[in-house]
């Protein structure tokens, strides 16, 4: 079975963009795949942060990942600062690593251009991410198309580290992208991607009550003014959230239905906040059950930990050893 990994941030509960555009997809490949997912909490930490708030933040994302279907039966699931070895072969990946390359990543150029004073961590970001998924010697990596080329640096280390230190046969795979069917979900604003920071988003363990406040005033086609106007469903946020949440019949029939001004908005985000609620309501459910048990999640992560720390001493003992490290 061909190992994989993928890591999310601590951002707190998930929203339905995470959900949907990650979280989801992870959940079916657990029953694929050797998985490892990881709450990348050293990657929170290269930015300002408050270490309570980081506390809180990873423990809302570990039960947000269990409720929406992570099972620790199933997959490994870990908090990254749990496995120091990830730091330790970040350590060694950035002695191969040219700054170069580093200073030419696009999120290393977006970010560092709005900090007055920029950490050494933010541009040693990607190399972390290298040593997260060759900690474990992962063959694939879950991504969405857009993400590719964030994997090219991560196939170049393991290209360069082999061949200096294991050229006779080849210790960490070259990662390649499992390309997987990944939503790029828009904001209710209808204008950027569903981001915490744009206050935009629906939460994925939100209640029903404060969704459907949510989804009455979310932006539509603009050109259904009145009532009676035709829409265009392809240009409106709602629709693609049907196709996320809806039967196809569902979808078939909104499609038909905004064509022909045949009902309301209003009338179409019922129907859609119903097919919400036929998916969500069962994993609000089990973040309750979660939650009434915290010393459970918090075994589970540990087991998580244990597991994933065995495969990264193996991998960290070979390491040293082949580069003369005691
Ligand atoms: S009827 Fe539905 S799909 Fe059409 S514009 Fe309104 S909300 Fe969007």
């Amino acid at each position: 079975m061909s190992r994989i990994f993928s890591g999310i941030q601590p951002s707190g509960a998930l929203h339905i963009g995470n959900y949907l555009g990650a979280v989801k997809n992870w959940a079916d490949l657990q029953h694929k795949y050797e998985s490892f997912f990881c709450i990348v909490d050293y990657h929170a930490i290269t930015v300002p942060y408050d270490p309570d708030d980081l506390r809180a933040r990873t423990t809302d994302m570990a039960l947000s990942l269990l409720a929406a279907g992570l099972d620790p039966a199933k997959c490994t699931l870990f908090v990254q600062s749990a496995v120091p070895e990830h730091t330790e072969l970040a350590w060694i990946f950035n002695t191969l690593t040219p700054l170069g390359e580093l200073e030419r990543q696009t999120q290393f150029k977006e970010k560092a251009s709005k900090e007055e004073s920029v950490p050494a961590g933010l541009l040693n970001y990607p190399v972390l991410q290298a040593a997260d998924i060759l900690l474990y010697r992962a063959e694939l990596v879950p991504v969405g198309e857009d993400q590719v080329q964030h994997l090219e640096l991560s196939r170049e280390i393991s290209r360069k580290w082999n061949a200096r230190f294991s050229p006779a046969k080849v210790f960490f795979p070259e990662p390649k992208p499992l390309l997987t069917p990944t939503r790029r979900v828009m904001g209710l604003d209808g204008q950027a991607k569903m981001s915490k920071s744009l206050g935009n988003t629906v939460e994925l363990l939100e209640d029903p009550v404060s969704i459907w406040e949510k989804l009455k005033p979310a932006v539509t086609d603009p050109k259904r003014v009145r009532r009676t106007d035709p829409g265009t469903p392809e240009v409106c946020n709602i629709y693609h959230l049907h196709k996320a949440f809806s039967p196809p019949a569902t979808v078939e029939h909104v499609a038909v239905q905004c064509r022909t001004a045949g009902w309301g908005c209003i009338d179409c985000k019922k129907v859609l906040h119903e097919s919400m609620e036929r998916e969500l309501a069962p994993i609000r459910a089990r973040a309750k059950e979660i939650a009434g048990n915290p010393a459970k999640m918090k075994k589970d992560l540990a087991a998580g930990a244990e597991h994933a720390r065995s495969i990264a001493s193996e991998t960290m003992g070979e390491v040293k050893k082949k580069m003369g490290l005691t």
